[in-house]
């Protein structure tokens, strides 16, 4: 067998948008997508994917299941119709706390005003912020970004993009969210309105599992696994399940994409989500699927990485 499990963010004409320097594939291309990958192989959904892990029924040879990340509204104004359209079934992962407290999660903070400043602002305003914010940190020289040295290994970036990216995550949590509030406040106003215009609401996943789509988890606020302990992430994934069960009068599958595809799947982890009721999960680690013996660890492939 073969399970090829895709991975989309967002997808959008992005030069209609007022961010047009947001990385996001465009629609056409999308459908080009669709095209491509139904010459080589059968669409599932996440149901058929549960039930052969189950025992209860087998995948076709090659099989290929189109999954979602972050829960965006382009999903429902740009993917939905052309999925339905198609018959094809797509696995959704939404942020919980995106949707039910309209929060605007902090790598896509980062997305937009990296599409609205440019890098080298969005660099100033940090060592600005960083100069008056925290002046015993101001003083240290590897708290300043340039682009002598390559900090992140990222395959999508440039180097100082990747660098500026890189110091954020470096940083202690309250002092990231100070900043990142500060610049998004200034510089893309309101956080609450932003989000409900970014964002699926529970209407829209609503209108998209009856229209024939599944939706599962991407934990309620999007934060590193691998930096939470065992008690957090027991409510990171607890909040987001019963708030999904909840919206969605329970038809929300037992599926979980994980944050940054991040997190040692170690035999812990995966025994607690088991516990949470959890069958399915969605890795970034590339590549197809030759097996479900692992069904907590899928394996995907990037957008990027099809065609
Ligand atoms: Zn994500």
């Amino acid at each position: 067998m073969e399970l090829a499990v895709i991975m989309y963010h967002y997808v959008r004409d992005a030069e209609r948008t007022p961010f047009p320097r947001i990385h996001a594939l465009p629609v056409g291309k999308f459908e080009r997508h669709l095209d491509r990958l139904g010459e080589k192989y059968a669409f599932v959904g996440a149901g058929d994917v549960l039930a052969a892990v189950r025992g209860e029924a087998r995948l076709p040879e090659h099989a290929c299941l189109l999954t979602f990340d972050d829960g965006l509204k382009d999903h429902a104004r740009n993917v939905f119709p052309v999925l339905r359209d198609r018959g094809i079934r797509g696995a959704f992962f939404v942020i919980t706390s995106a949707v039910e407290e309209a929060r605007v999660i902090d790598v896509h903070k980062v997305h937009f005003l990296l599409a609205r400043l440019g890098t080298e602002r969005m660099i100033e305003a940090f060592h600005d912020f960083i100069s008056i914010h925290s002046p015993r940190l101001a003083g240290l020289s590897e708290l300043r970004i340039d682009d002598r040295q390559r900090l992140s290994p990222s395959r999508y970036d440039d180097i100082l993009t990747g660098n500026l990216k890189a110091r954020l995550n470096t940083l202690d949590a309250p002092t990231k969210t100070a900043f990142l509030e500060k610049l998004f406040r200034d510089t893309l106003g309101d956080e609450a309105e932003f989000a409900k215009e970014l964002y699926l609401s529970w209407d829209d996943v609503n209108t998209m599992i009856r229209g024939g789509m599944d939706f599962g988890s991407h934990t309620h606020s999007h934060r590193h696994i691998d930096t939470l302990s065992p008690k957090e992430l027991g409510s990171e994934i607890a909040t987001a399940r019963d708030l999904l069960k909840e919206h969605t009068r329970g038809a929300a599958l037992p599926i979980i994409s994980y944050p940054f595809g991040t997190g040692d799947y170690s035999a812990a982890l995966l025994d607690q989500l088991v516990g949470f009721g959890y069958a399915l999960g969605f890795t970034v680690e590339v590549g197809v699927n030759t097996n479900l013996d692992q069904p907590l660890r899928l394996k995907r492939l990037n957008a990027n990485d099809v065609l």
